[in-house]
């Protein structure tokens, strides 16, 4: 079944297009990656599909789980299964990491129509989540971001993902900044995640290849200029390490 269904998507940022016709179909399950150069609009793309207010949408449609996205308010989309993890997660300087995860957790479980989790109640969810993800359970006493490192800021968006138990993950970059050892650490977390939560279908959004060397894909697709120019297998993104994006024969430019 399709997860998400981008039709024909063009978007605008100050009047300017960025988004130029991306189509792009997740089922259940699957994990794609979107990779391209910089500025081609791939954070734009994710920030549409959240509902961003500095973004318009101008073109196309996306459907999400059978439904129109886009006649679902940002905090809907999230209650609905939507999940997006931050290029550069920001602190929260004097919120706790439990209290934030918890906030969020029973939003959407109020929106499901299920029962708020208690302090208690929450730490016998989140436990067996951080064994599992192989998560410190020091992570839960710190205030969010509050000096964490880049790796353990990206690892604590996975715990967030974990948490809420969303659908579909879009994952902007979290290989950004990282050297190999916290990329390891982040990769696993998310393959942990996936194991788990086999229905899970997760969106990848990388520049460089080496993140697809720790993490499983199904699809890649290349993004030139505002849309998918080309979609294979993991084959592709290693085509793209020994020859870079120019050498890519683009299909639909
Ligand atoms: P990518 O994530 O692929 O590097 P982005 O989606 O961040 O690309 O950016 C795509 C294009 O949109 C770039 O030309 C960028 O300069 C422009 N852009 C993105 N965000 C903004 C913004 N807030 N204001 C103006 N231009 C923006
Ligand atoms: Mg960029
Ligand atoms: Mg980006």
């Amino acid at each position: 079944a399709g997860v998400l269904e981008v039709t024909n998507l063009e978007a605008e940022i100050d009047g300017k297009r960025i988004l130029n016709g991306l189509n792009l179909r997740v089922n259940k399950g699957e994990v794609h990656a979107i990779m391209g150069q910089n500025g081609c609009g791939k954070s734009t793309f994710s920030k549409v599909l959240v509902g961003h207010p500095d973004y318009s949408v101008v073109g196309g449609s996306v459907g999400y789980k059978g439904s129109d996205l886009f006649a679902l308010e940002p905090e809907e989309r999230a209650h609905a299964g939507l999940f997006l993890s931050f290029q550069y997660p920001v602190e929260i300087p004097g919120v706790n990491n439990t209290d934030f995860l918890r906030l969020a957790c029973n939003s959407r479980r109020k929106a499901l129509g299920q029962p708020e989790f208690d302090p208690l109640e929450f730490y016998g969810h989140v436990a067996p989540i951080l064994e599992e993800l192989k998560i410190d359970s020091k992570f839960l006493n710190r205030n969010v971001n509050e000096g964490f490192s880049g790796g353990e800021r990206k690892r604590n968006e996975v715990l967030q993902l974990a948490v809420l138990e969303s659908d579909l993950a879009i994952l902007d970059e979290i290989d950004s900044g990282l050297d190999i050892d916290a990329l390891r650490e982040v990769a696993e977390a998310v393959n942990k995640l996936k194991e788990k939560r086999k229905d899970m279908a997760v969106v990848l959004i990388t520049h460089y290849q080496r993140l697809l060397d720790y993490l499983e894909v199904d699809f890649v697709h290349i993004m030139k200029k505002g849309k998918v120019v080309k979609t294979g297998g993991p084959e592709l993104a290693r085509e793209l390490e020994s020859e870079g994006y120019a050498s890519i024969d683009l299909e639909f430019e």
